[in-house]
């Protein structure tokens, strides 16, 4: 089981991708993966992602991201809150490097993905980059 840790402005919000590409993404994720916040607007012991994407996208998924998506703490670097010990992709459109720095040291700096926030294909992208993943782990 892949563990998902998701960025929220620049590839949930504020990006270039249709809404229904966002959902459908974020649907994939809660169907296969455990998913996770990692977001500035979830942090230090609150968890503001859900409501961060309040109007953004459709009410019914806002309402099961908060329900499933498990929040995580960190302080000044993202990685804080990743488990190395597990398969994992990062989702991200901020490529910080004391956090891909800390990847290298794990060796694991292919589980980070790069999303482009202006890219009107990213999150069909990031679907179909989930969706070969998770064919070839069966
Ligand atoms: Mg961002």
């Amino acid at each position: 089981m892949l563990n998902i840790y998701l960025d929220v402005d620049g590839v949930l919000r504020g990006c270039a991708s249709p809404k229904e590409d966002i959902e459908a993404f974020l649907c994939y994720c809660l169907d296969n993966f455990s998913v996770y916040w990692l977001t500035s607007h979830c942090k230090g012991g609150v968890n503001y992602a859900p409501r961060a994407l309040e109007g953004i996208l459709s009410d019914d998924l806002v309402k099961e991201l908060a329900e499933k998506v498990q929040p995580t703490d960190w302080s000044t670097l993202k990685t804080e809150a990743i488990d190395f010990d597990e398969p994992f992709v990062w989702f991200d459109d901020y490529e910080g490097s004391y956090e891909i720095e800390r990847l290298k040291e794990h060796n694991l700096e292919d589980s980070f993905y790069l999303v482009d926030r202006n890219d009107p294909n990213a999150a069909k992208e990031m679907l179909q980059y989930l969706e070969e993943r998770n064919h070839e782990s069966k």
